[in-house]
Parts: structure tokens; C-alpha cells; sequence
């Protein structure tokens, strides 16, 4: 075979050949184990990043790196002419695991969203109840780039310019159950919530209003949505956030870690509200393709472990206590937030708005973190992240802070 020799490209490249919807580093990243990764310098950086919260598993883990060979080698796609193996096997594992009964498999959180909110309009029109259509949804939330999601989430300059926007919706203010019961009616279809803002800062519900959405949703026969795409998949130390919580919803989205790395997302539901959805309703080329729920089956199997969860747990906690000694040592940060392996850190008023300094400070101590918003530096490392990690990690870190001024 005559194999053409790659490209030179760089991040100049990038410029001349991309649309300007992203300003990415000026590192390119190179290859990728476990909590590592390589820039094409050959630098190595420790990744508290994991494609935002999307490399569950680490980089390349070998399970999910035999999965996806093995059935790189076997089927790759069938179309939903037809069904396969591998995606009933992966929608049998999260009935059995969760609250949900059915399934349906996008490729994306913003794909796994518009069918959770079509499905919800669907089920109340298919009830006769045509009048039930606003979708109630919260300040600061994120669930997507199209047109129906970039409505739902709670950062109006997302849709700027980007109008006429569909209608139906309300937003409120997170964690504000007073707010939620003036404005919940007959007339609400769905409550829309992340149970841990991600983009929006690292903000978790708290417990009260979470049960509020639920007995409110049950009070006015709307359907409580929650949007796991970022805190799912095991990253609040329970495979599902909802189950952090105790509280269940109707309907629920995912994506991000799901395929560790792989695009796959999913609906999940109950039978009854799954049955409005009949054939020709709704659809996806690309959704329940072999070679994604291969690969999504194999993350699943590693995430969905006690000692996985377990480890989320305690090296949250481990992360969380080094955050809060950095913080009071350097003053930098006022408050530290999040559940398990999703970790948001509040910058004080000394260093408001330098989130991004920080990233760049940590770049160059080969630490990869994340921000949310201008004032919060976010951490979703791999689920399977060891302690010597996460403490060699926190060094580059306090390394990163005192070059800061
Ligand atoms: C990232 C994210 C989405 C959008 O997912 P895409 O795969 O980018 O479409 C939706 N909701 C939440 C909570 C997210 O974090």
C-alpha cells in the first residue's frame, strides 16, 4: 500500500482552515494514556481536563481500546433499519442499572436533549393535552448548541443573533424553589435541569430543590428532565447524579463520558412515556451505531463498578482538600464546589475574571484544567485517576498559583 506521508500542520493551521467558532491552545495535543497526555512537542501534562468531562476512562484505556478494535474489525454501521447487538446490550445495562425502561441513542448532549424535550411535548400532545408545552429551565444552564437547546440553556448570549428562537420557554433562577412554584402550572410540560450546572460555574442543586422539582413536576403532571450529559456517567461518584440525589426523573439525557471519548449520547425514559415515540416520530443516522455502543459498553463496564465509584468518591475528596489548602495559602479561591470528580473552583475577589490565566499558568506546569465562565477553574479528570496522580497534579498546580500575580 503506498500510505501518503501526513501533512505538516500546526495550530496556524488552524486559521487558515477552520471556521472561528474556537480559539483552541496553542499546544496540540499528540497521544494519550491513562491521566496523560503528549503535546506534539512531546511535553507531558497531566489531564484534569478529560476533554471536558468526556475521557471518563483516561486516554486509550485498553478495554475500551479492544472493544473498539474488535468491532472496528467486525460492523460498523447498519442504520436503524436494523438493530445490533452491541447497542441492545448497552441499552440492557442501563435499564437494568437505572430508573429507565427504554432508550434511545444519539451521538451528542445536544442530540440527547432535543429528543428528551421532543419526547416530552410528544407525550403531553399525544395525551390530548396540547396546551401543556412550557418547558421550564434555569439561569446559567447548559445543554447544547442547537436551535432548541441553545434556548433551553440559561446564557442568553448563546442564541444572540442566532433568532427566531422556538418558543415555550420559561427560565428561572437555579436553586430557587419559591421561584418554581410561582411559575409551575397546569400548562408546564417538562422542568429542565442539569442536577450539577457545569458550564454555568460548578453549581450543584441543592437537595431541597431537587425534591422540590420532582413533588411540583408530580403536583402539575409535568415531566422532571434532568440533563446528565456532564455530571452522569459515574462522575458524581454514583453512576447517575439523580441517584447522588434520591430523586428519580421522567426522562434523562447523557453523553460526555458515556463513550469516553467516542461521540454517543442517550434518552433514557420509562415505558409509558416512550410509548408516544412510534415508529417514524423521531430518529438518527448516526444513533445506536455498533462501533459506539461497542465502545460505550466497554466504558460502562469500568465505570459501573463499586470500586470505580469508589474511587471517584475518594479522590474527589482528596482533590477537594487540596483545592481548599491551595486556596487558603494563596487566596485564591473562596469557595470550592461540585460532587465527586466534577469540581468547580470560585476565584476570590483578588483574582475575579482570571480564570483563564490560571488555565495558561497550569498549561505550562503541565497541568491540563478546565474553566466555567470567567471566574471558575473546573476539574473532571478521569474517573480512574490514581491518588499519586491526583497529588502529583495538585503540585503543578500550587506551582501554577504562586507564579500567579
Ligand atoms: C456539553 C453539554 C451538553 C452538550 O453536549 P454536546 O455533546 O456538545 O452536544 C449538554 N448539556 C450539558 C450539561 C453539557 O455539559
Amino acid at each position: 500500500m503506498n500510505a501518503a506521508k501526513p501533512q505538516a500542520v500546526s495550530r496556524e493551521t488552524f486559521n487558515a482552515v477552520m471556521v472561528p467558532n474556537y480559539s483552541p491552545m496553542a499546544v496540540v495535543p499528540d497521544r494519550g494514556e491513562g491521566a496523560r497526555l503528549w503535546d506534539t512537542d512531546g511535553k507531558e501534562y497531566l489531564d484534569f481536563a478529560a476533554g471536558i468531562a468526556v475521557s471518563a476512562v483516561g486516554h486509550c484505556h485498553p478495554n475500551v481500546v479492544a472493544a473498539l478494535t474488535t468491532q472496528a474489525n467486525k460492523l460498523w454501521h447498519v442504520s436503524n433499519l436494523f438493530t445490533n447487538e452491541p447497542a441492545l446490550r448497552l441499552a440492557e445495562k442501563f435499564c437494568e442499572a437505572t430508573f429507565a425502561e427504554r432508550l434511545f441513542f444519539a451521538n451528542s448532549g445536544a442530540e440527547a436533549n432535543e429528543a428528551a424535550l421532543k419526547l416530552a411535548r410528544k407525550y403531553h400532545s399525544s395525551q390530548g393535552r396540547e396546551d401543556k408545552v412550557e418547558i421550564i429551565a434555569f439561569n446559567q444552564a447548559f445543554h447544547g448548541r442547537t436551535l432548541l437547546t441553545v434556548t433551553a440553556g440559561g446564557q442568553p448570549s448563546y442564541a444572540e443573533g442566532f433568532g427566531p428562537l422556538p418558543g415555550g420557554f420559561t427560565h428561572l433562577p437555579f436553586n430557587d424553589v419559591e421561584a418554581l412554584e410561582a411559575q409551575i402550572s397546569d400548562s408546564t410540560c417538562a422542568v429542565f435541569l442539569e442536577p450539577i450546572q457545569g458550564e454555568g460555574g460548578v453549581t450543584a442543586a441543592t437537595p431541597e430543590f431537587m425534591v422540590a422539582c420532582r413533588e411540583l413536576c408530580d403536583k402539575h403532571g409535568a415531566l422532571l428532565i434532568l440533563d446528565e450529559v456532564q455530571c452522569g456517567n459515574g462522575r458524581s461518584g454514583e453512576l447517575f447524579a439523580y441517584q447522588y440525589y434520591g430523586v428519580t426523573p421522567d426522562i434523562l439525557s447523557t453523553a460526555k463520558g458515556m463513550g469516553g471519548g467516542f461521540p454517543i449520547g442517550a434518552m433514557l425514559t420509562t415505558a409509558a412515556i416512550a410509548d408516544c415515540l412510534v415508529p417514524g416520530t423521531h430518529g438518527s443516522t448516526y444513533g445506536g451505531n455498533p462501533l459506539a455502543c461497542a465502545v460505550a459498553e466497554a466504558v460502562f463496564d469500568l465505570i459501573h463498578a463499586p470500586e470505580a465509584l469508589e474511587n471517584v468518591k475518594q479522590r474527589g475528596e482528596q482533590l477537594r482538600a487540596g483545592l481548599k489548602r491551595i486556596g487558603d495559602k494563596y487566596g485564591v479561591f473562596s469557595e470550592i464546589r461540585g460532587v465527586g470528580l466534577l469540581l468547580g473552583a470560585e476565584l476570590s475577589a483578588d483574582f475575579k475574571g482570571r480564570a483563564r490565566d490560571i488555565l495558561t499558568a497550569c498549561l505550562d506546569e503541565g497541568l491540563l484544567v478546565l474553566v466555567a465562565g470567567t471566574s471558575v477553574m473546573r476539574l473532571a479528570p478521569s474517573l480512574l485517576i490514581s491518588e499519586q496522580e491526583v497529588e502529583q497534579g495538585l503540585a503543578r498546580l500550587e506551582q501554577a498559583v504562586s507564579s500567579l500575580n
